[in-house]
């Protein structure tokens, strides 16, 4: 499918009303990055579309040229599918406006846009729309995938949250998929991930949140490992629906000032805490914690719910060589917490981490089939495995930590897949198993709206439902 630049990009900067970048031009490097700076690839050209139209006319440069195509929203997908060797970037990066509406309570959200476009206008209004951890993360990507943060226990998936979407096909039509209109489209969109067609926006409904909400992150060191973990699960078990947590280990305590000068540095595990109710509940839950454990450190803080949206921005800032895996577990087990605390201090990096994001409540409100996200709708902890270091030479130590780790916790993993945004997609095989029972069903709308795979660059399902060589 990769072609180099043949015809030159004249026409293609004579169809769009955005900017083009070629090899050579200056800002060519720049315009390709991607967030994991372990993935370098080099398209023939980049186009940052402005539209749906510019969309369409990309879209049809490359497919009569030859062309590979690579989506690209918020860049963040870790294998790099938003970029491609010699082919076409369609960036969407410039398309980030949104659109509220308090009455109907809904947002139109551009494809392009990052999560804190959304968060920054919703909350203008006192709302949100549930997504992810990291606020310069892509709204596109995340949303396809299934989406999932803070706010899943109290309003579900993002998906669970999508209304309708604008979509523009690899034959270059513009259409629009809800609930009553190319139906089918609506369900794959919801979980497919970008297989089918190029998202230019997204509409919304919308849940109150905020504007403050409480925010509290307990630490523990290494040596508490285990009685910390336990404790993590027990609190997550009676946690009311207006609150969420998020255990995590093998946390380097970061150079933060709220974090005794003694312990910087020093890796341990830790349980983040949000509260989207009333304080005294989180109080409660807070109080709890201290009186069980004490923790090494904490800090329990009221702030801005788009603060909170940004809080681990800087860890996972741009420029980081990337590495993860995934699992669904039914529960924080003492076995899992024994293969969590045998495993956490291996790793090398301190920006490296494993975190658990708790999925009931709302999760498990939307039907099985009503979207085609592959994860099963009964509470679970979702693991990420977060291999992240500052340079390229310690990326192959985290990414064996990783897959040593993911090894041990296997037998415990619930039997059906993991979450398509958390990855690789080489094999088949996985991707196969995420679907589950779904997968031939998104192979038959992948066959109607995109049979010439068209759209790969992804979590791929070809139209065959069998895997291309
Ligand atoms: C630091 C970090 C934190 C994360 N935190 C969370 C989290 O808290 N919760 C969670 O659920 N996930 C999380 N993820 C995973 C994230 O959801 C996926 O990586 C997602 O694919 C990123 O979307 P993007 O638009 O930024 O990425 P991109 O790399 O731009 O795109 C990813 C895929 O989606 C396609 N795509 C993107 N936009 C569109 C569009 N508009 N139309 C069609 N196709 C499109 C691309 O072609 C590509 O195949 C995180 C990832 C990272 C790196």
């Amino acid at each position: 499918m990769t072609r180099t630049m043949s015809g030159g990009t004249a026409a293609l900067r004579a169809a769009v009303s955005g900017p083009v970048h070629v090899v050579g031009d200056a800002g060519f490097d720049d315009a390709r990055r991607l967030w994991n700076a372990a993935i370098d690839r080099r398209p023939s050209a980049i186009v940052e579309c402005l539209s749906a139209a510019d969309v369409a006319a990309a879209i049809g440069f490359a497919r009569r040229e030859g062309w590979e195509i690579a989506v690209r929203g918020g860049a963040h997908s870790i294998p790099g599918y938003s970029s491609c060797d010699g082919g076409l970037v369609i960036d969407l990066r410039r398309m980030n406006r949104v659109v509220v509406d308090p009455g109907t309570r809904r947002a139109r959200v551009q494809g392009g846009a990052q999560l804190r476009d959304v968060d920054a206008a919703t909350q203008a209004h006192g709302l949100a729309v549930p997504t992810g951890l990291i606020s310069h993360t892509g709204i596109g990507g995340l949303t396809l995938g299934g989406g999932m943060g803070w706010l899943s226990r109290m309003g579900g998936l993002t998906i669970d949250n999508l209304v309708s979407a604008d979509v523009v096909l690899a034959d270059g039509r513009a259409v629009r998929a809800a609930e009553d209109e190319n139906a089918d489209l609506f369900w794959a969109l919801r979980g497919g991930g970008g297989n089918f067609g190029v998202v230019t926006e997204f509409e919304f409904q919308l849940l109150e949140v905020g504007p403050i909400v409480q925010f509290g992150l307990f630490f523990w060191e290494e040596s508490l490992g285990r009685e910390a973990l336990r404790l993590m699960r027990d609190v997550v078990a009676d946690l009311p629906r207006s609150m969420n947590a998020v255990p995590a280990a093998g946390l380097t305590a970061p150079p933060a000032p709220f974090v005794p000068a003694e312990h910087q540095g020093k890796p341990g595990y830790a349980l983040l805490l949000t509260g989207f109710g009333d304080a005294a509940e989180h109080q409660q839950v807070t109080g709890r914690i201290r009186e069980t454990l004490p923790p090494t450190f904490d800090v329990v803080t009221p702030m801005p719910y788009t603060a909170l949206q940004q809080l681990i921005d800087e860890p996972n800032a741009w420029g980081s060589h990337a590495y993860d895996k995934s699992g669904y577990f039914a529960e924080l087990t003492d076995e899992v917490i024994d293969v969590l605390a045998d495993h956490a201090p291996g790793k090398s990096s301190p920006l490296s981490v494993l975190l658990f994001y708790r999925l009931d409540e709302a999760y498990c409100e939307t039907g099985e089939d009503v979207t085609a996200f592959g994860g099963e709708r009964t509470p679970r902890y979702i693991g990420f495995f977060i291999g992240l270091s500052p340079t390229a030479e310690m990326l192959p130590a985290e990414r064996q930590w990783i897959r040593t780790l993911w090894e041990a916790l296997r037998p415990h993993m619930m039997s059906a897949g993991t979450y398509v945004n958390a990855l690789e997609g080489t094999d088949i095989g996985e991707v196969v198993t995420a679907y589950g029972g779904k997968y031939q069903r998104l192979a038959a709308v992948k066959a109607e709206y995109d049979p010439d795979n068209v759209f790969h660059r992804n979590i791929n399902i070809p139209a065959s439902g069998s895997p291309t060589p």
